[in-house]
């Protein structure tokens, strides 16, 4: 999957580099009184606990189940956000103007942010390191097949790729298609199918 995606060729020791490089910089800010000890863990807890992936789950999940609810969602995502139970404020922050964009068997939605690193944070959380990797950005809009290829995303020469470009104006996402065989299931065991991955186009779901 992504950590292993064979456009990017990292160092092995980029996260020790990155995680010292970090620290240092935390300390600096500490020792100005920029911020406190605490500021960095409360910040990452909260990406932990309720702004992240599990969030777009659920939403992906009921506009599976709820017509109505999915057509909200795809002409008003901030709105439909406001409908589901997450903590207050939670479409703001980073996701003032967030739009959906559904996957079909004719098209195929793929996200990027060709500019940095813009992306749906109250539905998705963080971007995972590979986003905002110039390849990546790059490679995803000149050759979106191939790039999800190499993701383990095979479509048929019919399907359609579009790749939506965020930026500070729009955060796209992707709405999956609902897999076969899934009939049967919750909501909740269908949120449990879903991975930031599926709602960024560079996978699909499996049950
Ligand atoms: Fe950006």
């Amino acid at each position: 999957m992504p950590s292993n995606y064979p456009g990017f060729k990292y160092s092995t020791d980029r996260e020790t580099f990155s995680s010292a490089k970090a620290k240092a910089l935390e300390s600096l800010l500490i020792e100005k009184g920029i911020i406190t000890g605490d500021t960095v863990n409360k910040i990452l807890s909260y990406f932990e606990t309720e702004m992240g992936p599990f969030n777009g789950a659920k939403i992906v999940a009921k506009a599976w189940v709820d017509p109505d609810f999915k057509n909200l969602l795809l002409e008003d995502c901030n709105a439909a956000c406001e409908q589901m139970d997450f903590p207050e404020g939670m479409s703001g922050a980073e996701g003032e103007h967030m739009r959906i964009v559904e996957n079909t068997p004719e098209v195929h939605n793929v996200i990027v942010c060709t500019l940095c690193s813009c992306y749906p944070w109250p539905t998705l959380g963080l971007p995972p390191y590979w986003f905002k990797d110039p390849t990546f950005r790059a490679r995803v809009v000149r050759e979106p097949r191939q790039v999800l290829s190499e993701f383990g995303v095979q479509l048929e020469e019919s399907v359609q790729i579009k790749v939506w470009d965020s930026s500070a104006q729009i955060r796209w996402w992707v709405l999956p298609m609902r897999p076969a065989g899934t009939e049967g299931m919750s909501e909740a065991q269908l949120a449990n199918l879903l991975t930031p991955e599926a709602m960024m186009g560079v996978a699909t779901v499996k049950v």
